[in-house]
């Protein structure tokens, strides 16, 4: 080679260099034997590797004579070659591993000796590029293999911790529920699919097996193909399969089965090990009514769900909760309670089709599936059934017993996600169906849930509102109305939320009722509004303050206690206070009511009712509870015009009368106009408040108001 190289440097250089810039044997042999026969000028160029003719050029389209090239030995010599007749040949070899020679062919002269020194070192280039190029290729696929092999042993190693962690929670006797839907999910992960599901007979509904699915929730219909399938055992006889959803766009491997088949040996083991028929029945159903539990019908929602839907709106879902059962359950028993369950679940199982599914979630919450072509109007048409069949007294225990069902209904259209999402809207209507007056049924519309955004977000803000001080009290003056005088001022609460500004008490104050912050809050503005009192009476000892009370604070049993403290702190005597109670304060368990405001009257405070006429109040209760004023609704005085006769002040001329008859004073809420107020003090109405004389305001302007307006200390 080094001699080649003194000889013609120049091309041995190129050539090796033109060679060894292909990537594979075949094409850097093509190349050899291209440019060997351009540089000899020969008319054949060839290349044999061991035994075999790896490139030839020169012969045309036809094939080339390759035993004839295989038999040319490495020197000079002559050959008689098929496709262009008897040549002068060189040959040159190597010896690397490949072995192989360089040939070329001329037919016009024989080679020279130099010629033949150029083409060795040509040879020994090749044979060195060819050597390179298999030594890359070795460790490439050396690499690959080992690749193959480290992510085998990756996948082997996690389908044995998968069934490790399922063995142990076999062995720790891990809750049926737990273990099944571990493997379930391992199942699913390791097969690359989206869903297994473990189908299990079900000998209290042989027609319709258990689906105790638990990998990925129910999203569109399944990927066409087959699915694969692997039978479940107990106690060694079939109970079921394992059947795993045919994977994103393909086949299983081969291999598959075989591991569906491992996860489906472990749920054998699992079922049987957990004694289970009986424990899956008590896993998939109630035990008290029977009926399939949250699991199971969680379950078959998922696959209504996924079945392809001719239209929208085949799948609703009712949410169904008991109204009153609480204090029924209470009052009866509970032995009771639990028979008059079972009877309400044979009410409700009775108002729908074979087909349809009916659920116990606990406690008084039971669902109900209707699957199939339905229109909404049948859905509801359901709902209004089962809210006939709960209403109809029951006999329990020798006793007649009414409770009412109110409903949610929602439906699997095509923007709900899943199972999950259904029901949470079922269950928003159903919240719906309650504040609308119970033993009634909502529809969800997606503005419930909006609602209930908003409402967590305030109900978490107001959580902190008193310690961060963004409460504060608000004063309108009550006046005589015919001289329009001050007689006291109403404390008003206002919370300025750091974002959404200004919220009105008519928001807030139920919901801190519900969170049960309406005790501190309550506690807050009587103390601010004592303390306003306090310093408002030091010129007018006259002033009465008047504070808003909700229901939940006066049945608190300290609540008197803690009026009492709040009066000592101030220097007040209790006839300066005034507790605005709502109508509804009386309705429910009065007897405790009652007992409450006789505590509060003693200690010299008087009550108000206030926005008398919009609650419920059966005169008798206003009899026996101590009432001193009521205040007539805002909504009744709206309705007073200017004309006299027209006979629009119906409602206030009968409240006057009865404050009249009974001994209270009435006082008009929400007067707007002169004509208001002179009206009300025709039918004999003493005393309001409105915007006419003052709207509620801040505490700093309370008493410049009151200064010009009774400049002068005068009596009560
Ligand atoms: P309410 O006790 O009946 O208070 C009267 C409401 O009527 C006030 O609304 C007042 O601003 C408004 N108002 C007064 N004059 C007029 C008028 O001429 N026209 C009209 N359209 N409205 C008038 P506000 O302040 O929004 O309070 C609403 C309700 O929130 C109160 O009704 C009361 O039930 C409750 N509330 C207010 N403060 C408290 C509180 O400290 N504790 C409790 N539990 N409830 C409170
Ligand atoms: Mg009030
Ligand atoms: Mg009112």
């Amino acid at each position: 080679m080094l001699d080649a190289f003194q000889q013609s440097p120049h091309q041995l250089v190129e050539f090796i260099t033109a060679v060894a810039a292909r990537e594979d044997g075949v094409s850097a042999a093509q190349a050899a034997a291209e440019l060997a026969s351009e540089e000899f000028d020969a008319e054949v160029g060839a290349v044999i590797v061991g035994d075999r003719l790896e490139a030839a050029v020169g012969f045309g389209s036809a094939p080339p004579p390759a035993e004839a090239l295989c038999a040319i030995r490495p020197g000079l010599g002559v050959a008689d070659l098929r496709g262009v007749g008897i040549a002068h040949v060189a040959a040159a070899g190597w010896d690397d591993a490949p072995p192989g020679r360089l040939v070329v062919a001329r037919l016009d002269r024989g080679f020279a000796p130099e010629e033949h020194i150029l083409l060795l070192g040509m040879a020994r280039g090749l044979g060195l590029t060819l050597r390179t190029i298999e030594a890359l290729e070795t460790e490439r696929r050396l690499r690959a293999e080992h690749q193959r092999q480290a992510e085998e042993l990756a996948e082997r190693q996690r389908l044995l911790e998968i069934l490790l962690d399922i063995q142990r929670s076999i062995s720790h006797r891990k809750p049926l529920r737990e273990i099944l839907d571990a493997i379930t999910a391992g199942a699913a992960t390791l097969l690359g699919v989206q869903r297994v599901s473990l189908v299990l007979d079900d000998a209290l509904d042989p027609g319709r097996p258990i689906v105790a699915r638990t990998n990925s929730p129910a999203g569109g219909p399944a990927p066409a193909g087959d699915a694969l399938v692997a039978s479940v055992h107990v106690n060694g006889r079939p109970a079921g399969a394992l059947v795993a959803a045919p994977p994103e766009g393909g086949e299983f491997d081969p291999a598959d089965a075989e591991l569906l088949t491992a996860f489906a040996e472990h749920a054998s083991l699992a079922l049987t090990d957990a004694q289970t028929l009986q424990a899956m029945q008590e896993a998939f159903h109630d035990e008290l009514t029977g009926l399939p539990n949250r699991a199971l019908f969680v379950g078959r929602l998922e696959q209504a769900l996924e079945a392809p839907r001719a239209g929208e709106r085949e799948v609703a879902v009712l949410f169904v909760d008991l109204d009153r059962f609480k204090a029924v359950n209470d009052s009866i028993g509970h032995a009771a309670g639990d028979e008059l369950l079972r009877a309400v679940a044979g009410r409700i199982l009775g108002c729908l089709r074979t087909g349809d599914t009916a659920a116990r979630f606990g406690g008084d919450e039971f669902a109900v599936l209707l699957e199939g072509a339905r229109s909404a109007a049948s859905a509801e048409r359901v709902a209004d059934r089962v809210i006939e069949a709960v209403r109809r007294p029951f006999q329990i225990a020798g006793k007649t017993v009414l409770v009412g069902a109110s409903i949610g209904i929602a439906y699997g259209d095509d923007g709900v996600e899943g199972a999950d999402e259904l029901l949470r809207n079922a269950d928003l209507a159903m919240y719906q169906a309650k504040r609308d007056g119970r033993g009634r049924r909502a529809t969800f519309v997606p503005a419930m849930l909006t609602a209930v955004l908003e409402r967590v977000e305030l109900e978490t803000a107001l959580q902190t509102a008193v310690a961060r001080g963004e409460l504060s009290v608000v004063y309108q003056p009550l006046v005589a109305l015919e001289d329009g005088r001050p007689t006291g001022v109403e404390a008003l609460l206002r919370w300025t939320h750091p974002t959404l500004g200004t919220v009105a008490p008519s928001t807030f104050v139920p919901i801190a009722e519900d969170i049960g912050a309406i005790g501190e809050i309550g506690r807050w503005a009587l103390d601010e509004a004592c303390a306003r009192a306090a310093a408002a009476r030091r010129r007018r000892p006259w002033l009465r303050m008047a504070v808003n009370v909700s229901a939940h604070q006066v049945r608190d049993p300290e609540f008197p206690v803690q009026v009492e403290a709040v009066l000592d702190r101030h220097g007040l005597p209790g006839d300066a206070l005034t507790l605005e109670l709502t109508e509804t304060m009386l309705v429910d368990e009065h007897g405790d009511a009652l007992a409450q405001m006789e505590r509060l009257k003693a200690l010299g405070v008087s009550i108000a009712l206030d926005d008398f006429g919009t609650g419920y109040s059966a005169l008798r209760y206003l009899q026996q509870f101590p009432v001193d004023e009521l205040k007539i609704d805002r909504s009744f005085v709206a309705q007073i015009g200017d004309d006299p006769d027209e006979g629009d002040d119906a409602v206030v001329r009968t409240i006057v009368e009865l404050g009249r008859v009974m001994g209270m004073h009435t006082i008009a809420e929400g007067i707007e106009t002169p004509a208001q107020a002179q009206r009300l003090q025709a039918l004999g109405c003493r005393f309001g408040q409105g915007f006419l004389f003052a709207a509620p305001m801040p505490a700093d302007r309370l008493e410049a108001w009151l200064e010009q307006a009774a400049p002068v200390c005068r009596a009560a």
